[in-house]
C-alpha cells in the first residue's frame, strides 16, 4: 500500500513545487515591476563593467507613449560618484531608477553604463550589475534567509548574517521562531516596512554590486535605524557610482550632484550649496524640510519602546 501511495507524494510535491515557483515569479515580477516583451536583442552582449559611469542623454519616456512622463533628461554619474535625484512625488525619479534597470525601453535617447546602452546587453548582465534598495519590497514566500541570500547565487550562512548584521536587521531575525529558517511573505510572516527595507539592504549588500541605486530607501525606517542605515548606506555607496533618490534632503548634502526634477524635466541642478544659494524649488524644499526638522526638534523627547 505504501508503494502506492508514494507517486501520490511525489506528484503532490512536484505540485507543490511548481505553485511555489509560479508564486515566486508572480512575486518576482511585482518586485521588479517589468514587462514581459522586454527581451535581449539579437545577438547582445554581456555588459561589462569597468568602473560603473552611468549616463542618460535625453531620454524620454512614458509609460503610455501617449503620455510622455520623461522629457529629455540628462545627466552623467561618473564612476563612484553618487548622484541625488530629488522633486516632488510624481515628477519621475522612480522611473529612471526602472528605466536604468531596463524594466521599460525608452522612446528616445540612450541610457548607458560604461558606453554600453542598455537596451544592447544582456538583461541578465544588466541586472546583475545593479542593486536596488526599492520603495516597496516584496518578498518571495520562503524563508527570511532564502530571501537575504537571492542576492548572491551560493551564498553562505555566514555571509548571510554578516550582511543582516551589516543592516541593522539580524537581531530581529534571532528574535523570530525559527530565525534565518522562518518563513515570511504573504503566506509566512508579514514584515513592517522597515523590516522588509532592511532585508533589501542586506540583499543588496550581499550582491555587492558595482551601480546602485537607492528609491528612498530608508522612507520606512524609525529615525533611530534610519541614522544606523543611512551610514551603512553612506558607506557602500562611497566605492560605487550611486544614484539615490531621497524625499528627506538631509541625506543628499554630500551627493556629487543632485538634480531637481519636476515633471519629467530637470528644472535645476548642482551641488547642495549651489542650490541653495540659487533659491529656486530646492532652495524651498529645503527650507521647508529645515522648518519642520525644528519643528520636530522642539517636540519632547519620546521616550524609546522597551
Ligand atoms: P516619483 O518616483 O518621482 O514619485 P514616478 O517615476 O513613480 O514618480 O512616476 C512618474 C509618473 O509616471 C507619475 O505620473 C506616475 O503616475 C506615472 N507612472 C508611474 N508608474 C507607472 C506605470 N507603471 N504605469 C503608468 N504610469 C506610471
Ligand atoms: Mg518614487
Amino acid at each position: 500500500l505504501a508503494q502506492l501511495f508514494r507517486p501520490l507524494d511525489l506528484l503532490g510535491m512536484v505540485y507543490r513545487t511548481i505553485r511555489q515557483g509560479l508564486i515566486d515569479m508572480e512575486a518576482m515580477y511585482r518586485l521588479i515591476d517589468t514587462r514581459a516583451e522586454i527581451a535581449d536583442k539579437p545577438g547582445a552582449v554581456d555588459l561589462h563593467v569597468e568602473g560603473g559611469e552611468v549616463r542618460f542623454q535625453d531620454v524620454r519616456f512614458g509609460y503610455d507613449p501617449e503620455r510622455e512622463i520623461l522629457h529629455g533628461v540628462s545627466f552623467t554619474v561618473p564612476a563612484g560618484r553618487t548622484l541625488a535625484i530629488v522633486g516632488p512625488s510624481g515628477a519621475g525619479k522612480s522611473t529612471i531608477a526602472r528605466i536604468l534597470f531596463r524594466f521599460y525601453d525608452i522612446q528616445a535617447g540612450r541610457v548607458t553604463i560604461d558606453g554600453q546602452d542598455v537596451a544592447s546587453v544582456t538583461q541578465q548582465s544588466l541586472r546583475a550589475a545593479i542593486g536596488i534598495v526599492p520603495q516597496d519590497m516584496v518578498l518571495f514566500n520562503d524563508t527570511i534567509g532564502y530571501n537575504i541570500g537571492y542576492g548572491r547565487e551560493g551564498a553562505t550562512q555566514a555571509q548571510i548574517e554578516a550582511a543582516a548584521r551589516a543592516a541593522s536587521i539580524h537581531d530581529f531575525i534571532m528574535t523570530l521562531p525559527q530565525d534565518y529558517d522562518t518563513r515570511v511573505g504573504e503566506r509566512g510572516l508579514k514584515l513592517s516596512g522597515g523590516e522588509k527595507q532592511r532585508v533589501a539592504i542586506a540583499r543588496t549588500l550581499l550582491k555587492n554590486p558595482p551601480v546602485l541605486i537607492l528609491d528612498e530607501a530608508t522612507s520606512a525606517l524609525d529615525s533611530r535605524t534610519e541614522t544606523e542605515i543611512q551610514t551603512v548606506l553612506r558607506d557602500i555607496s562611497r566605492r560605487r557610482t550611486t544614484i539615490v533618490v531621497a524625499h528627506r534632503l538631509s541625506t543628499v548634502v554630500d551627493a556629487d550632484e543632485i538634480i531637481v526634477l519636476e515633471q519629467g524635466y530637470v528644472v535645476e541642478r548642482g551641488r547642495h550649496a549651489d542650490l541653495v544659494r540659487a533659491d529656486g524649488l530646492y532652495a524651498t524644499m529645503w527650507a521647508r524640510q529645515a522648518a519642520e526638522r525644528d519643528d520636530m526638534a522642539m517636540e519632547p523627547a519620546i521616550p524609546d519602546p522597551v
